[in-house]
């Protein structure tokens, strides 16, 4: 074995999980990465420098993790499975200064994490490769938690990442969308082939990128409401917005009260959810709070 070899490539990966006797977790969303291209194209996504941090979420043998432990002033990788740990040990001794979290990242408290360790740069970016079991609870969580990030440049599997990017009026187009795009700003990066992981997953990915808003793009007077409402809408996706809301807020009642709402936001009754902007939604949102209607 080469030991400046990159770890990403297919020989070196199946000589450090073979010499260590790893086996792969399918319930652990354990998909490795051996493609040097993609790795740099995720890290490049992220604009990090000696300035910046990075937190990675499932660093698996460290393939990513070297590439970012090259670029960023700090890094920090959470990883669940204790088997991986003495690899990551091994794999970035010559990295002193990257710190290896032994859990799961969704019961991490990731505001104490941040505070020890990113407390000497100026903005963190979170760059992984996902597991995809978990990722919208992962990435909701990064969002609703209001961590200070910059970025959030990941790998997931493609046709996530079109529902978090997509734009209304389309059919890709939904909650998801909305909650994704409250609190950043989503850009698709690359399409990535099956070819460059291992094992293999069953479907496609792409590396998607959150730009973290500042604030949020409309005023909305409760969170918790408005995606309540935005929840409701989206029910049956082919109901109108008015028989959706009917069904939540007002199931033994007729329309009229609903639809005079609806129309004194701007929105025709008829509209189904799908076409709503996040902006109707605030307005529609704030109106129907401020009638008292949605979570009591
Ligand atoms: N970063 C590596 C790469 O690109 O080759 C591995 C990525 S693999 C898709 C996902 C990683 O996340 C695995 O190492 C897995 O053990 C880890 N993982 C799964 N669930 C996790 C959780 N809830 N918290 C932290 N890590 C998790």
């Amino acid at each position: 074995m080469n030991g400046m070899d990159d770890i990403a490539t297919p020989r070196r990966t199946k000589e450090i999980i073979q010499r260590h006797g790893f086996s792969f977790k399918k319930s652990l969303g354990q998909n490795f990465l051996i493609d040097q291209n993609i790795l740099n194209k995720i890290v490049d996504a992220a604009g990090l420098d000696s300035t910046k941090g990075a937190l990675e979420i499932g660093p698996g043998i460290g393939a990513l993790t070297e590439k970012l432990a090259q670029q960023a002033g700090a890094v920090t990788a959470v990883e669940i499975d204790q088997r991986l740990i003495p690899i990551l040990e091994e794999v970035l001794a010559p990295y002193p200064g990257v710190k290896v979290h032994h859990g799961d990242v969704l019961k991490t408290d990731l505001a104490a994490l941040f505070k020890s360790n990113f407390a000497g740069v100026s903005k963190v970016s979170v760059v992984a490769n996902l597991p995809y079991y978990v990722t919208t609870p992962i990435l909701m969580k990064l969002l609703e938690e209001r961590l200070p990030l910059e970025n959030i440049v990941v790998m997931i599997q493609k046709e996530v990442a079109d529902r978090m990017a997509a734009r209304p009026g389309t059919k890709d187009y939904g909650s998801l969308s909305i909650a994704v795009q409250y609190y950043s700003v989503p850009e698709l990066v690359c399409i990535v082939p099956k070819t460059v992981f291992i094992p293999q997953p069953n479907v496609e990915s792409a590396v998607i990128r959150l730009a973290v808003r500042e604030q949020p793009p409309v005023v909305v007077d409760d969170e918790r409401h408005f995606f309540e409402v935005v929840q409701a809408s989206f029910a049956q996706r082919r109901k109108t917005i008015s028989n959706n809301l009917k069904s939540r807020f007002f199931p033994n009642e007729g329309r009229e009260r609903l639809d005079q709402l609806l129309q004194a936001a701007g929105i025709d009754p008829s509209r189904r959810g799908e076409t709503l902007s996040i902006e109707e939604y605030a307005v529609l949102s704030n109106l129907l709070r401020k009638e008292g209607i949605g979570l009591n």
